[in-house]
């Protein structure tokens, strides 16, 4: 990675503004049910601390839309982060004004301030400068430990930079070496699984993958749409009709360049799209009339599984069915087991954030794997190959 990180700066006795990905989910109490996030902070917010800095964080929650919404103050984010930290983490009751900036300007070495929500005001999303100026000058530096939303230009990722320079977290680092050198210099063979819903999310990522992969397997709903353009017959599986041509072009991209593109032999259907739906498994060529797919099935996973016994470097991204029915879960938890054994065999497994990430995080496979992007969108448009605007907005080295 060629940005400045904090290792590179003297943050001792500086009030330095960080801004955080904790957009964590919460539950209708307003109890966070994954702090994986907020964890994955910890690092940079330790060695900002031992270095002898003051913290001002910033972070969204949800999809406030430039409203004050009660339900989505960071109040369970400051409480949670107080546990983890094992620290005192004082609040805001907003993220700009004289209060704040009273705030922030009082606090010493080793103390800790969060900013309330920053998606209250319209003008963080809109990347308003005055917005960003007055971010910037709560702090003396800055750091972006938030991959998650670095692909959105945003005051807190983006704005600040313009009198505020700033250098990239721990986090941050380690999200763009992973996802980075999957990629750019992968140990091989390099065998990308790609799953999800549609195949009209992830076509700029399937045409980088399909150039960088020696093969490529894909699961998910998007395989309905690949299975119905050479031609098969999938009942009433979801696909996407003006897709089919962009599929076949998919397929012909990788007939050319020589890479295995397999899409599953067997599936697992459903007579509705009910978790408690009747279901077999079928050849994909036998899909009846009134059954749709939700699932890849065992043949499928295990001509996937031969396929991944080879990899030196494996890229995922998107289940492999609807793995929030646990009948249909079973292709993208084999796939996660398969995962985790090859990573225990020295292989290079990165998990794309979203789906497949939560699924991971689901099956208490995150430390088994080499790693588990905090980013969805973030990692979807890292993988594409996109110079993400946040990432872009810090110092260079040199
Ligand atoms: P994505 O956000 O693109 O990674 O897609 C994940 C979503 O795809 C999940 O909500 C899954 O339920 C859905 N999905 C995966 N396989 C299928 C399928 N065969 N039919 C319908 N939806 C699917």
């Amino acid at each position: 990675m060629n940005k400045k990180t904090i290792r590179d700066i003297d943050v001792a006795g500086k009030r330095v503004l960080v801004r955080v990905d904790f957009n964590v989910p919460l539950n209708a109490e307003r109890q966070i049910t994954d702090d994986t996030r907020i964890k994955a902070a910890l690092p940079t917010l330790t060695y900002l601390l031992d270095h002898g800095a003051a913290l001002i964080l910033m972070s969204h929650l949800g999809r406030p839309n430039g409203q004050v919404v009660d339900k989505l103050r960071l109040t369970p984010i400051a409480q949670r982060l107080r546990e983890l930290l094992g620290h005192p983490v004082q609040t805001a009751s907003d993220s700009i004004g004289p209060e704040v900036e009273d705030q922030a300007s009082a606090l010493q070495p080793g103390q800790v301030l969060l900013l309330e929500n920053l998606r209250f005001h319209k003008e963080e999303e809109k990347n308003n400068p005055d917005f960003a100026r007055q971010l910037a000058s709560l702090g003396d530096l800055y750091v972006n430990d938030a991959f998650g939303t670095a692909h959105r230009a945003h005051a807190s990722t983006e704005g600040v930079t313009k009198t505020l320079p700033g250098v990239a977290g721990f986090l941050m680092e380690k999200e763009l070496n992973f996802l980075g050198s999957a990629l750019e210099n992968p140990q091989r063979p390099l065998v990308a699984i790609i799953g999800g819903a549609k195949v009209s999310d992830k076509i700029a990522v399937l045409e980088r993958l399909i150039s960088l992969s020696d093969s490529i397997l894909i699961g998910g709903g998007m395989a309905n749409t690949f299975l119905k353009a050479q031609g098969y017959e999938i009942g009433d599986s979801l696909f996407e009709e003006s897709k089919l041509d962009v599929a076949r072009n998919l397929i012909a991209q990788a007939q050319q360049k020589g890479s295995r593109f397999l899409l599953p032999s067997d599936v697992a259907i459903a007579d509705r799209f009910a978790a408690d739906a009747d279901h077999k498994i079928v050849a994909s060529s036998a899909v009846p009339q009134g059954w749709r797919i939700l699932d890849i099935g065992p043949a499928a996973i295990e001509e996937f599984r031969q396929v991944l016994a080879e990899a030196r470097t494996i890229v995922w991204n998107g289940t492999l069915g609807v793995a929030e029915f646990p009948e249909f879960a079973k292709g993208t938890d084999a796939i996660i087991d398969i995962l985790a054994e090859r990573t225990k065999a020295g292989v290079l497994t990165i998990i794309g954030g979203g789906d497949s990430a939560a699924a991971v995080e689901q099956a208490g496979a995150a430390t088994k794997m080499t790693h588990v992007s905090t980013g969805g969108g973030a990692s979807l448009e890292f993988l594409e190959g996109r110079t993400l605007p946040g990432v872009a907005a810090l110092a260079d080295k040199g």
